[in-house]
C-alpha cells in the first residue's frame, strides 16, 4: 500500500511552526508497512491544493491531508479536495449535531460557517472529532482513497489513532507488515573510518544499514521489514550483532540514550563522582551531564575557568607550568584534571584546555587543537590512581570545535568507566 501526505497550511511554508503532524502520521505508516514515498507542503490555496491532490492520487493509494478544516475563508481543504475528485458534499446530521452541541455546552454562539465543517463527502464518510469540531474525511474513488485531517495536533493524533491507523489496517488487511528501525550511536571514529569498516552491511536490502552522521557522532540505522514485530526485531538482532563486532566499544548507546546518560550512569553504577575544569567548551560537558535526572549522585561541581589566573586560583594549576608549556598543553590538562577532583571533592576529574578559534592559533599550535586531562584520584586501591592526558585536533567552526572536544571528554570518560 502506498501513501502520501499533503501538508496544507502557509504557515507551513513560512516556517511559522513545524510540520509535527506530518512526523507523527510517518511514523505510524511506517510501523505499519505502508510506503511513504513522498510528503508534500502547500499553501493554502485552492488551485495548488487541487494539483497537489491530483497528482498524489494518481501514484498512491491512500492520500492524506493534514489542515485547512477550519471554519475559515482560508480553509479549502475538504472542499477542494471534493472538487478535485469530482465528488460530492452532503451535510452529515449527526455532526452537524455534534458541533451544535459543542458550542452550546461551552455556551459560545454558532454561527452558519462552523456547519459547513459537518460537510461529509457523497462517496466515503466523515471521521468524527472526539477532541474539537472539525470532523474529518474520508473520499473514495476507484478503490483509492483521500483521507482529511485537522490541523490542531491534539485533534490530528487522536484521529490518527482512532480512525485512520485501523482504516488503514483493515485497508493492508493479511499483508500488514512492520517496518521497525534500531539506531546504533558511535563516537570516537570518523564517518567514513567507520564506513570502511560496515562497507558491505551497508548494501544490504532488508534489513537496511544507513549511516547518519551528527557532530562529533556518527549513527546507523538498522531498518528492517518483516510481517510482524518479533521477525523483525530478530532480523535487526543479527545485524547488531555483526555492527557490534566491528565497531566495538565505539558503540556507546542505542535509539535515544545520550553520550551523558551512559557515562552518568555508569558513574552511579560505580558509585563514582565526576568534577570538571572546563576552558574552551565553557561548560558545555556540564550543562550535558546535568541534562540527565538523577546526576547530582555522581556530580558535585564544575569549574569554567577560562584566564590563566583563574586556572591558578581556582584549580591549582603551578604557574611554572603555564609558563612552560602554555595554557593549551598536556600537562595544564592534567593539572586541571587534578584541581578539578580538588575543587569538586570528586573521585574523577576531567580537564579541558583547547583553541576553539578563529584567532588564538600559534605556530605548532592550530585551532582545534585540545588537551583531555583525566585524572582519578587514590581510593582504597593505590592501584586506580592516575593522570594522564590526551592530544585531540578538531576540526570546524567555533562551536563545533567545542562540542567536538565536550564529545571526546564524554568518551574518554566513559572508556575509562567501562
Ligand atoms: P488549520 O487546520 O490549517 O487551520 O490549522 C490549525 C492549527 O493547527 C494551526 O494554526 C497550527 O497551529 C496547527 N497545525 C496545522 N497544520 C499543522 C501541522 N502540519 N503540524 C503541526 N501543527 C499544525
Ligand atoms: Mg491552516
Amino acid at each position: 500500500l502506498q501513501a502520501e501526505i499533503i501538508s496544507v497550511g502557509t504557515e507551513l511554508l513560512l516556517g511559522q511552526i513545524l510540520d509535527t503532524n506530518a512526523a507523527f502520521l510517518s511514523q505510524i505508516l511506517s510501523r505499519l508497512g505502508v510506503d511513504l514515498f513522498h510528503r508534500t507542503t502547500v499553501g493554502d490555496n485552492e488551485e495548488r491544493i487541487a494539483r497537489a491532490v491530483r497528482a498524489a492520487v494518481d501514484t498512491s493509494d491512500v492520500v492524506i491531508t493534514i489542515g485547512g478544516l477550519g471554519p475559515t475563508q482560508d480553509d479549502l481543504t475538504k472542499e477542494t479536495v471534493a472538487k478535485a475528485l469530482d465528488i460530492g458534499l452532503v451535510l452529515d446530521e449527526e455532526a452537524a449535531e455534534w458541533i451544535r452541541r459543542f458550542f452550546e455546552l461551552r455556551k459560545l454562539p454558532m454561527v452558519e460557517s462552523n456547519l459547513k465543517q459537518a460537510m461529509k463527502p457523497v462517496s466515503g464518510r466523515a471521521i468524527p472529532n472526539s477532541v474539537g469540531t472539525a470532523p474529518g474525511a474520508i473520499f473514495e474513488k476507484d478503490g483509492k482513497a483521500v483521507i482529511c485531517l485537522p490541523g490542531p495536533p491534539s485533534e490530528f493524533n487522536a484521529m490518527v489513532t482512532e480512525s485512520v491507523e485501523p482504516y488503514l489496517r483493515e485497508k493492508l488487511g493479511p499483508t500488514a507488515a512492520v517496518i521497525k528501525s534500531r539506531v546504533l550511536r558511535t563516537a570516537g571514529i570518523g564517518e567514513s573510518a567507520m564506513e570502511q569498516k560496515v562497507k558491505d552491511l551497508l548494501r544490504s536490502d532488508n534489513p537496511t544499514v544507513a549511516p547518519l552522521a551528527k557532530t562529533g557522532e556518527a549513527h546507523l540505522r538498522i531498518t528492517a521489514k518483516a510481517s510482524d514485530e518479533e521477525t523483525a526485531d530478530a532480523m535487526i538482532d543479527e545485524v547488531e550483532t555483526k555492527l557490534r563486532e566491528r565497531l566495538g566499544s565505539h558503540i556507546y548507546g542505542v535509539d535515544d540514550e545520550t553520550l551523558e546518560q551512559v557515562v552518568v550512569k555508569a558513574l552511579i553504577a560505580r558509585g563514582l563522582t565526576v568534577g570538571l575544569a572546563e576552558s574552551c567548551t565553557g561548560g558545555l560537558i556540564a550543562d550535558r551531564i546535568t541534562d540527565v535526572p538523577g546526576c547530582s549522585a555522581a556530580f558535585p561541581a564544575a569549574v569554567t575557568s577560562y584566564s590563566n589566573t583563574s586556572k591558578v586560583e581556582l584549580l591549582g594549576v603551578p604557574e611554572d607550568l603555564l609558563e612552560e608549556y602554555g595554557a593549551v598543553s598536556g600537562p595544564v590538562a592534567e593539572a586541571m584534571a587534578k584541581g578539578a577532583c580538588r575543587a569538586a571533592g570528586s573521585d574523577i576529574g576531567i580537564g579541558v584546555t583547547g583553541i576553539a578559534g578563529p584567532g588564538g592559533a600559534t605556530s605548532g599550535k592550530p585551532v582545534g587543537l585540545v588537551y583531555i586531562g583525566f585524572s582519578r584520584k587514590q581510593g582504597a586501591h593505590p592501584a586506580t590512581e592516575r593522570t594522564y592526558s590526551q592530544e585531540f585536533t578538531f576540526s570546524g567552526d567555533r562551536r563545533n570545535i567545542k562540542r567536538r572536544a565536550a564529545q571526546a571528554a564524554l568518551m574518554m570518560l566513559r572508556g575509562e568507566l567501562l
